[in-house]
């Protein structure tokens, strides 16, 4: 952040976990054709770019360090994403993935970066490319690897709770913020949360940064 940078000219931002949250989870797809965006997507995006906030997808991509799919692959799937995405009136304003995993076949990407969650280096990045207020932000994901990430980057975590979560190793950074069964209810639990906010402020008159 610069230094003539203040924070009410942050904008807040719900960070997109891609495979199980935005998109029906195929595991290391990278076919185009296969892409469904799951239930209630579109709503959900929609109310929340209505209400001011950055839609950026932060997903991890560990089928390049395998050596499943070409990282150009995932250029594609964006296309493709927002392509699904604009018919549902919906503009994503950043699409970040971490090609990354520890100890994988492709040497170039076998490390411990700082980009695959748990880890927040994602939402970092996009947070000073973006201008984006991270206190003021969210996460969406289907699994608690997004929502420790979340928690990382000083942002509130929601788990999209479809099944996918299989392990549920917990520890203080993974509980949720609030579980949710899919985007169209944690976009209105988000809203929700802006307006008592917003109203708990002006009760005690205190101006709201972004009001
Ligand atoms: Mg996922
Ligand atoms: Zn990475």
């Amino acid at each position: 952040m610069s230094a003539s940078l203040h924070r009410s000219d942050l904008a807040p931002a719900v960070f997109l976990d891609k495979d199980g949250t935005l998109v029906r989870d195929i595991p290391y797809n990278v076919d185009p054709r296969q892409i469904r965006l799951l239930p209630k997507v579109g709503a959900g995006l929609r109310l929340l770019a209505a209400h001011g906030y950055r839609l950026i997808v932060v997903s991890n991509q560990s089928g390049v360090a395998r050596g499943l799919f070409e990282e150009q692959a995932l250029s594609v799937v964006e296309t493709r994403l927002r392509e699904l995405l604009a018919r549902q009136g919906v503009s994503l304003d950043g699409f970040y993935y971490c090609p990354h995993l520890p100890n994988a076949r492709i040497q170039r990407y076998a490390r411990r970066c700082n980009c695959r969650k748990p880890r927040a280096g994602m939402l970092m990045r996009a947070a000073s490319e973006h201008a984006i207020d991270l206190a003021r932000s969210w996460l969406l994901g289907d699994i608690l690897n997004d929502v420790e990430a979340a928690h990382r980057a000083g942002c509130r975590g929601v788990l999209i709770d479809n099944g996918n979560e299989t392990e549920w190793k917990m520890t203080a950074q993974r509980i949720p913020d609030w579980i949710a069964p899919d985007i169209g209810d944690a976009a209105r639990l988000i809203i929700g949360e802006q307006r008592r906010h917003s109203a708990v402020h002006a009760s005690w008159g205190v101006r709201v940064g972004h009001a």
